[in-house]
């Protein structure tokens, strides 16, 4: 029997990295010792405590049952608490947090609940992809916001069609930014707040990377500008702040019917956050804040021998002290997929072409920070006689 894949699928545009993952295995079967900066999965362990406060509570009997609903409460307070000491922001835990199993999910159910066939969601682009394709799963038509250099890969409110506005339903943005690490300020997350007010559009905001900055640069959450939990939702991930990829956890905050909304899709597809996680990741909200800062200072020890080796090599580096990621230029007369091509083949270094995170996303490559010193050292040597 042939199946055909429904046509939400088959409208996802074809996967921009099969070409650079079909080399890199075949350069890996080679035995080329490759330096990979392509995947932003962060690459140290879990801190031990959170491991040991996951193994105490798979041993309480009440975690092997369904989880359901919105989260546990405990977690959610946690959440509420965290957000209070961290953005100043009031939250009420029973009907402003919901659990998710980590944003990616929750990112791309987020359109089952508010979005109808023929609505528009306006995406950011370069950009994560799930907020299109969660928005096509649903018969919702993205309308991609470019990002560029000129301003700071913030996007352009006034450039979108005012027949765009008219269908728009979500707009989605992400600070501090995957994929060209750029941050905003909260006068930036005014503007989005005021703009979408006036055009009456849900304010979502993929915030996985709060945690994720150099001292004294800490990013702002959208729920600071006063008023914008009336039009807002901020999507937060334990991921990235606390090496946690693997256990899948984070959460939804904003207004009450935007998140019950969320939930209310959950409820119909998945039944909760695994409780023993949940308590873990209460355990890692509660942490100290030395927690999440050895993270930091361990990012920004490699972003220093990157972005200074990168320099040294003649490339044109987007200045930026958040998220996990460097954004480069490629060289003159090449594209982002020839020279993350020539990139392999001729300095074993995995990166990812500007343009898999969109069209204006063309010109430019990522590189992530989660590999070790010593192999970034080794991509700098590298880049350096690449260009020599
Ligand atoms: C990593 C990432 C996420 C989601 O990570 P989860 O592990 O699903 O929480 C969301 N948005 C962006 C931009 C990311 O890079």
């Amino acid at each position: 029997m042939e199946f055909t894949r429904s046509k939400a699928l088959q409208a996802l545009p074809p996967y921009l990295f099969i070409e650079i993952d079909k080399k890199k295995k075949a350069a890996l079967a080679a035995g080329v010792d490759l330096v990979d900066l392509g995947v932003g999965d962060p690459d140290k362990p879990t801190p031990k405590s959170l491991i040991k406060a996951l193994q105490k509570a798979s041993e309480n009997p009440a975690y092997h049952q369904y989880p359901f609903g919105s989260g546990m409460a405990s977690y959610r307070q946690a959440v509420a608490d965290w957000f209070k000491k961290r953005f100043g922001v009031r939250l009420d835990a029973a009907t402003e947090v919901v659990a998710t199993i980590g944003s990616k999910e929750a990112i791309g159910h987020f359109p089952i609940a508010f979005v109808d066939p023929g609505d528009v969601v306006l995406c950011p682009d370069p950009g994560y992809p799930v907020y299109a394709a969660g928005a096509r799963f649903v018969g919702g038509i993205p309308y991609f916001m470019p990002l560029l250099e000129k301003n700071r890969f913030l996007p352009d409110f006034k450039a979108i069609p005012a027949s765009v506005l008219k269908k728009a339903k979500v707009m989605w943005l992400n600070y501090p930014n995957n994929p060209t690490a750029a941050t905003c300020d909260l006068a930036f997350f005014k503007r989005a707040v005021d703009f979408c007010k006036k055009h009456k559009i849900i304010l979502a905001h993929d915030m996985a990377y709060s945690e994720v900055y150099e001292a004294g640069q800490k990013p702002p959450s959208v729920l600071q500008v006063p008023g914008a939990k009336d039009v807002a939702i901020e999507f937060h991930s334990l991921s990235k702040t606390f090496n946690m990829t693997g256990w899948r956890v984070g959460f939804a905050v904003g207004h009450p019917q935007l998140v019950a909304g969320l939930a209310s899709a959950k409820g119909n597809l998945d039944s909760g956050v695994v409780s023993a996680i949940q308590a873990m990741g209460t355990a890692a909200l509660k942490a100290p804040d030395s927690l999440a800062k050895s993270v930091r200072s361990v990012y920004k020890a490699r972003r220093a021998i990157l972005v200074g080796g990168l320099k040294k090599a003649g490339f044109s580096v987007f200045p930026s002290q958040a998220a996990f990621y460097v954004w480069v230029k490629v060289p003159r007369g090449r594209t982002s997929a020839s020279f993350c091509s020539l990139l392999l083949d001729k300095a074993g270094i995995v990166a990812t072409p500007g343009n898999g995170f969109g069209a204006a996303g063309e010109g430019y490559f990522r590189l992530t920070l989660t590999a070790p010193e010593a192999r970034l050292r080794l991509a700098v040597k590298r880049l350096a006689a690449l260009r020599g």
